[in-house]
């Protein structure tokens, strides 16, 4: 018999319900269970969204709480709380590792079995968290990780070349933030590669190039100083991060997975392209980089570290 796929959310704010309409227009699960601490926000979501069953056939989506998950396949974790004004990063950093330890005490004791996909900012460390905290292995705890990023960059160099961003293939690895690294020597259209001269006959315009990864890196910035929060792009990564798992489709994603000696590094999570089934992570690809993206790696490691030190997970 087809089990059911039920998916549950944690953290029914932009992003949250981003990724919800994403799943539910793209027919992804049969149920979704929507849990936020404001429980009255949650239900009005889960109403609405029910109204276009109409449209896109029988579906369940509901308001919960955690005992509701109870079935669920996949947990997606978007729950956060902003900048207060005055706080320092750090300061906001360990009052969501302190959401994340009361989710992850929920989780274990209700769905020890599912697998988790974290959106929550900043992922990579948050991710490392929840892999602390929770019972589960590490390979069941997956970041978002470059996966926009990724996405914005085929997209920004598609349009420079006028093709279709699907046909691009392009990484941007590393840190989920400021010292992401593109991974030039590996972006192909159709197996030619960039950085030999090869694209549709075009040189490597340096310049033209790094104003589009520098257009990349400010995107979040760039979104939020006009609308102030990003969801779009980042729910259509969670349903395709979710539909790779369900499907056991083995994808190799850039996400944020714990490095275990990859590129010389160990004991953080950082995003490298990985494959995501139904058992979560199970396999690494590590492609041949060149040693300035190698540098550029280490060092998202080595800041993503000096963030890990400050947090208080007693
Ligand atoms: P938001 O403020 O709109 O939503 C956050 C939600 O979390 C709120 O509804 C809040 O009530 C809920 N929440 C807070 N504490 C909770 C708890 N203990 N239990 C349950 N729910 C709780 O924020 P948003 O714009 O949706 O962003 C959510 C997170 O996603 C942020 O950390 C943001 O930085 C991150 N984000 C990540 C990416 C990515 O690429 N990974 C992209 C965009 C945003």
């Amino acid at each position: 018999m087809l089990r059911r796929q039920t998916i549950g959310i944690v953290g029914i704010g932009q992003v949250g319900m981003a990724a919800a309409y994403a799943i539910f227009q793209q027919r992804i699960a049969q149920e979704l269970i929507l849990i936020d601490r404001d429980r009255e926000r949650a239900e009005g979501e889960a109403m609405d969204l029910m109204h276009a069953q109409g449209y896109v056939g029988r579906r369940r989506v509901r308001a919960g709480d955690y005992p509701d998950l109870k079935q669920a396949q996949v947990v997606i974790i978007c729950a956060g709380v902003g900048q207060k004004p005055g706080e320092s990063r750090l300061d906001l950093l360990n009052r969501n590792a302190s959401i994340f330890k009361i989710i992850a005490e929920q989780l274990d004791e209700h769905v020890p079995e599912a697998l988790l996909l974290i959106a929550t900012n900043p992922v990579d460390i948050l991710t490392y968290v929840m892999q602390e905290l929770s019972q589960r292995p590490n390979q069941r705890i997956i970041g978002t990780g470059t996966m926009l990023d990724t996405t914005r960059f085929r997209t920004l160099l598609a349009e420079y070349y006028n093709v279709d961003p699907r046909s691009v293939h392009a990484l941007i690895l590393g840190e989920h933030g400021d010292t992401e690294v593109p991974i030039w020597s590996t972006v192909s259209i159709a197996g030619a590669s960039l950085v030999k001269n090869d694209v549709l006959g075009e040189g490597f315009e340096r310049e033209a190039m790094e104003n589009i990864f520098e257009r990349v890196r400010r995107a979040a910035y760039d979104i939020i100083d006009r609308k102030g929060y990003t969801n779009w792009a980042i729910g259509l990564v969670i349903a395709h991060l979710l539909r790779t798992t369900l499907d056991d489709q083995n994808s190799v994603l850039p996400v944020s997975v714990r490095l275990d000696g990859e590129y010389g590094i160990n004991d953080v999570c950082l995003s490298i392209p990985a494959a995501v089934g139904i058992e979560g992570v199970t396999k690494r690809v590590l492609p041949s980089i060149n040693d300035e993206e190698l540098a550029g790696l280490r060092h998202s490691a080595e800041v993503l570290k000096e963030s890990l030190a400050g947090i208080r997970l007693g």
